[in-house]
């Protein structure tokens, strides 16, 4: 038996495996259930109780009950829509938190409890004390996202010894390491609540992530929740007597449980009966409710995935028919109108070797089984979601380790002080697609000390290091001194799932606007350099030249100036290289002077050793 388990911690639902004699075993819970709804409800007294049980309060309890809590991991405050979860939401240090009754607990926390119950399930039926663990993330997880997961697995009890992308873990379900180098593959993800499209290439056995996309908010909850409304409708028709009841809770659960069951149904069924016995103290209702009712709800939802799937394929400048398979991921892609939709856009069969909801987990287990050394031959290599860098001159964004680069990896750069006599550098770390700093997401900043000295005399290298885990350690070392300091990004803003997702998006939306401003900045600060260069040379050098030179260098001046202030760039990528080229006779005299005071100085120096 494999010593580490594999864990897929779902936004919906949950999974525990183990690898056994070389399988994935995925492990069922004491009632025989492998999924375990990612659903905590927090009695009035006694334990948080998880899973189905929880699940089942969901409709009872609906401020008591939290669900779907992947995603607010890591996610900033400001940005949590209240309205969209029945529990309350908080602010805690700067956190968003959920607060049931007088108990506030962090999105970690609960996810730990999810976690702990996925544990003890294993421990119960394994028989012996699991403590190691692989779990999976999105692709698209930033650091902060990945570390709140990993500690979550820690409060469990739980080593992590990996936090592994889920499409790479999907593809790995479905064998896709065999395939041959250089395979595309599109991994089309289709849960309760999210919906994510990866495009994967295979090189040298290690998946690279091509492109993502994907929308948070969409999901078979979306497809239930028609349902409902649906059934609802044929109640008050047929029973117009009954509409109190519709608004009663209890009841509310009910339908709600009958609508899923039918949905799941309807998967290997044409025809379902609904049935929803003493609607009133008399009455009982049912329904005939055919597959194609149902793909007739279904269908618009479903096509709101079409416009990421072809985003990412445009993404990875990738024409559908070049992709050498199509793998499912998710509940509800066991829909039968799902499949051939996927295989309309991606005109071609998609495989449905795994049981999509599995996939995920099974692939964890597979590389826990790696890690243990129970599986050889396979190397598997993450990728990093997006680009790391920092702030630089004038706001830019000045990337250390580009977005999609394979990890762990580690990059650096030297930057200098930009102000004479400053005495320590403020390093902003970010994470984004955008040009402008401003635009992209905080993960931590933090301040260098260093000696005092001229502009551009101080060295500081900055090192980027991302782990296995996809976690970045950020080290920044005075080069003279030898002073370093290394973040710890724990404390810094946490960023969304959704504003990642968007953050991608956004930067295709604003490229040639973003890259305008970066080029503007980059003018601004060659003008900036340029402007006290030639006020300072005409004060040293000025007696030298003659009136009508300097006119003609003032004029030059004045024409940076006002294309400075009238905001036009190729007016100020001009009047840069006038004052440039217009200067040359004076930075002649400059350098002249220079070298003059040097041999000056030489001889003085000669003259006091001959003193001597
Ligand atoms: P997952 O994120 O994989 O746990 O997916 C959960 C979603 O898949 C829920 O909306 C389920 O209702 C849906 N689902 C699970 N099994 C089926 C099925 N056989 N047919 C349709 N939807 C399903």
């Amino acid at each position: 038996m494999s010593e580490i388990v594999g864990i897929d911690l779902g936004t919906t639902n949950s999974l525990i495996g183990v690898m056994d004699s070389g399988f994935p075993i995925l492990i069922a819970d004491n009632k025989g259930q492998r999924l375990t709804p990612s659903v905590v409800y927090f009695p009035e007294r006694g334990e948080p109780i998880v899973g189905k049980a929880a699940d089942r309060m969901r409709a009872l309890y609906p401020e008591r009950t939290v669900f779907s809590v992947k995603r607010l991991m890591g996610r900033r405050p400001g940005e949590s829509d209240k309205a969209d979860f029945p529990f309350r939401l908080n602010v805690l240090n700067g956190q968003t938190v959920v607060q049931v009754a007088n108990q506030t607990l962090r999105p970690e926390e609960i996810s730990s409890l999810i976690l702990r119950k996925l544990k003890v399930d294993a421990e119960v039926a394994l028989g012996y004390s699991v403590s190691r663990a692989v779990i999976t993330v999105p692709a698209y997880f930033n650091d902060l996202q990945r570390q709140a997961t990993k500690r979550a697995g820690e409060r469990a009890g739980l080593e992590v010894e990996r936090i592994l992308n889920e499409p790479t873990a999907a593809a790995l379900a479905y064998g896709l390491d065999r395939l041959r180098d250089r395979s595309r593959i599109a991994v089309y993800d289709l849960g309760g609540g999210t919906f994510d499209i990866y495009i994967l290439e295979l090189n040298d056995g290690l998946f690279r992530v091509l492109s993502t996309n994907g929308n948070t908010r969409l999901g078979g909850d979306d497809i239930d929740r028609e349902l409902v409304r649906l059934l609802k409708e044929r109640i008050t028709a047929r029973f117009p007597e009954v509409r109190p009841e519709l608004e009663d809770r209890l009841f509310s659960a009910r339908l709600r449980e009958a609508a899923h069951d039918a949905k799941l149904k309807l998967s290997t069924e044409d025809m379902v009966l609904v049935e929803i016995p003493f609607l009133t103290k008399e009455k009982s209702f049912t329904y005939s409710l055919s597959r194609q009712e149902l793909d007739s709800i279904a269908r618009p939802i479903i096509r709101r995935t079409r416009g990421h799937c072809l985003r990412s394929l445009d993404d990875a400048k990738l024409d559908p028919r070049k992709l050498d398979e199509v793998i499912l991921v998710g509940g509800v892609t066991r829909m039968p109108a799902v499949r051939q939709f996927v295989a309309e856009i991606f005109q071609r069969l998609p495989n449905v070797s795994q049981n999509p909801d599995e996939a995920v987990a099974v692939g964890a287990t597979v590389q826990a089984g790696i890690l243990s050394g129970e599986v050889q031959n396979i190397v598997l290599l993450d990728v990093t979601p997006l680009s790391l860098g920092i702030e630089t001159f004038g706001g830019l964004m000045n990337v250390i380790i580009a977005r999609n680069s394979t990890i762990p990896c580690k990059a650096g750069e030297v930057f200098t002080n930009a102000v004479a006599n400053q005495t320590s550098m403020q390093i902003v770390v970010l994470q984004g697609e955008r040009e402008l700093a401003k635009d992209n997401w905080e993960l931590g900043r933090f301040e260098l000390a260093f000696e005092p000295g001229p502009k551009g005399m101080a060295r500081v290298g900055v090192q980027f290091e991302i782990d296995a885990d996809g976690i970045l350690h950020v080290l920044a070392r005075d080069i003279r001194t030898n002073r370093e300091v290394i973040v710890d990004l724990t404390s810094a803003v946490n960023v969304t799932d959704e504003a990642v997702e968007r953050m991608i998006a956004e930067s295709l939306d604003h490229a040639f606007d973003d890259m305008s401003e970066r080029v503007w900045t980059e003018t601004v600060l060659k003008s900036n350099e340029l402007l006290p260069a030639v006020r300072s040379a005409l004060t040293l050098v000025g007696d030298q030249i003659s009136d009508s030179e300097k006119e003609k260098i003032a004029a030059l001046v004045t024409a940076v100036e006002k294309a400075l202030e009238s905001h036009t760039l190729s007016q100020l990528k001009k009047a840069n290289t006038d004052l440039d080229e217009g200067t040359q006779l004076l930075a002649t005299l400059l350098i002249d002077r220079a070298m003059a005071e040097a041999e000056q100085r030489k001889k003085g120096r000669v003259g006091l050793a001959e003193e001597d």
